[in-house]
């Protein structure tokens, strides 16, 4: 038997607890699928959570998953077929490989593989889920929750596939509500679960996946636990890490609003393995307030989703605007990515957006009634704005390596404002297409009296308050990890999977590379996958029994 370490070090576990079929770690949206699609085929199920609360960031999120060909769409009549939905997914995966006329799309056959059948598995993982009474599904906002890519023309303008948890009154719900539903299904399957207890390492015994090694973090101590069928890790992104971050990710990430606990803790097992790893420099991206990270502390509560209001915009050091504030937070946040871009960008709203928006559900870094305001630099004029701003940059230089307003960045401003100012009251942002993808006037709420034709965009007024914000790069978390085969399993250096280990949700690469396909596009392949691994590993038994039957018969 060998012992391939994780991440706590080296150290021999000192105990073993109980076998069970199939081990789980993680208790976010792809842990739970998995423990549920298990148990529910007869296996006995241990899972494991690192934190004390169960659920990691899916109990943060908004809950969506976004499921094409989904039941509910079925049942509003609503068409999705495979062909146009797996050419969106496609096309938004690998823009610069799609090829219409190829029998792949242009695609890996991995990357195919994975699409396709995620075509195929979601909407069967949502039903399976509904079947047992461990998730209600609700379409109501799915029906007006617009694609991030609706422009695109293999899109067809489909709505319904953004669903989301229903609560109780079959309202609208999100991701504590989807946990909270998951959990109390794995309790009546017979999941057993353990929070405070954190993935270590593997057992394998002649290149097989037989167990793990647990560490309970209250009594710190390790022990091996048997996992007669395989293991699931489900234990998130490395979000968390800062070395892992500096090691893989193309810029510099400042923070992110995945669970703290999210330090990419599978990843050195399955280094150990020779498990190559892909799209590790790839994230769910978006902008976080520079402010509410620290070293050491670099989670978030949300992130960016679009700039918030309509009079608000994002300029560079210089002053001078370089993105579509409303274009959805992933592409968005990749002005960050390449060459020359800058590490800092300032959000400039005035108090039509501050009185009219905090209390818009995607308002973040807005400040809730309440919250701490301390990260809004505010200026009774643009003038005392910039002054203030450029104090606030020299008050943080140890953690900007000394970043500053450019010298013209005040008149630069006053420019910039005017010409956005112009370009609101004519409705059309021919400077950066603002406005011009459904998404972003649905992130950004109901348009306020007073805005401009364009519903995304309104001149700022001629008196302050005026308000910055510093933002940068961050992430939902990162989406790198093993390749698996569309059952979960993972594939090792051969191509081939390694008996017994599995990975799903965000420790696993993603097909979707650098694209991001709607609201939900994290969460749906989370479940889906999740509910294949579990539901491949109890079908496990089935074989083991039948060639155990046979040796005994020989
Ligand atoms: C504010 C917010 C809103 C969002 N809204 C949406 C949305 O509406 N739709 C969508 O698709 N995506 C959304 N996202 C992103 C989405 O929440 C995540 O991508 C998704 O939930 C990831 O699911 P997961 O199961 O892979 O990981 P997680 O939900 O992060 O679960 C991983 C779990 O593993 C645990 N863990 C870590 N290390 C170990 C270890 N060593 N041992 C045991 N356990 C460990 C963690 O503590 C965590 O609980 C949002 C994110 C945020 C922060």
């Amino acid at each position: 038997m060998t012992y391939i370490p994780g991440p706590h070090g080296n150290s021999s576990p000192d105990g073993a607890a109980s076998p069970v079929d199939v081990v789980v770690f993680g208790s976010g949206a792809a842990g739970f699928a998995a423990a549920l699609a298990a148990a529910e085929e007869g296996a006995t199920v241990q899972l494991y959570e690192k934190s004390e609360v169960l659920g990691g960031t899916t109990a943060k999120s908004g809950g969506v998953y976004w499921i094409p060909d989904n039941h509910l769409m079925r049942e509003h009549g609503i068409e999705d077929l495979q062909d146009r939905a797996v050419r969106y997914m496609a096309r938004v995966s690998a823009p610069d490989r799609y090829r219409a006329d190829d029998a792949l799309l242009g695609l890996s056959h991995w990357e195919y593989d994975l699409l396709t059948g995620y075509y195929r598995i979601a909407s069967e993982a949502v039903e399976f889920l509904d079947g047992i009474g461990a998730l209600r599904s609700t379409i109501e906002t799915a029906l007006r929750f617009p694609d991030y890519h609706m422009n695109l023309p293999e899109q067809g303008g489909v709505f319904g596939r953004a669903l989301c948890p229903a609560d109780e009154h079959g309202r609208p719900a999100g991701g504590d509500e989807l946990i909270a539903q998951l959990a109390a299904a794995a309790a009546r399957s017979g999941v057993r679960v353990a929070t405070r207890h954190a993935f270590v390492g593997l057992e394998i015994d002649d290149g097989r996946v037989v167990g793990a090694v647990v560490r309970d973090l209250e009594a710190e101590r390790d022990s091996t636990i048997r996992a007669e069928l395989g293991v699931v890790l489900a234990v998130g992104g490395f979000t968390h890490d800062a070395e892992r971050r500096a090691r893989h990710l193309p810029a510099r990430v400042w923070g992110g609003c995945a669970a703290g606990t999210n330090t990419g803790d599978a990843l050195p097992a399955f280094e150990a393995l020779g498990v190559p790893l892909h799209n590790m420099d790839r994230a769910w991206w978006d902008q976080v307030a520079i402010e509410h990270t620290r070293v050491g502390a670099t989670e978030t509560r949300a992130g960016m989703w679009v700039a918030p209001g309509d009079s608000s915009l994002i300029v560079d050091l210089d002053g001078r605007r370089i993105v579509n504030e409303k274009q959805f937070y992933s592409d968005r946040a990749k002005v960050h990515l390449g060459p020359d871009a800058p590490e800092l960008l300032v959000l400039v709203f005035d108090g039509r957006t501050e009185e009219l928006f905090s209390r818009e559900p995607f308002a973040y870094p807005l400040a809730l009634p309440g919250e701490p305001r301390s990260h809004l630099v505010s200026g009774e004029s643009w003038q005392e704005l910039t002054e203030n701003l450029a104090d606030r940059l020299h008050s943080l230089a140890a953690v900007t390596g000394g970043a500053r307003l450019g010298a013209d960045f005040g008149a630069n401003l006053v420019d910039t404002v005017a010409r956005f100012n112009e370009l609101a009251r004519a409705g059309v942002d021919s400077d950066h297409g603002r406005g011009s993808e459904p998404i972003e006037a649905f992130f950004t709420g109901e348009p306020r009296a007073g805005g401009g034709p364009n519903p995304v965009m309104a001149p700022l007024r001629g008196r302050g308050p005026y308000f910055a914000v510093l933002i940068g790069l961050g992430t939902l978390d990162t989406k790198g990890g093993p390749r698996t085969t569309t059952d979960g399993q993972v594939l090792g250096g051969d191509g081939v999977p390694v008996e017994g280990l599995y990975a799903a949700g965000n420790c696993a690469a993603s097909p979707s590379n650098d694209g991001y396909w709607a609201a939900g596009a994290t969460i749906g392949p989370a479940l889906a996958f999740g509910y294949s691994a579990g539901r491949h590993l109890a079908s496990r038994r089935a074989v083991e029994t039948d060639s155990r039957m046979r040796e005994v018969s020989r």
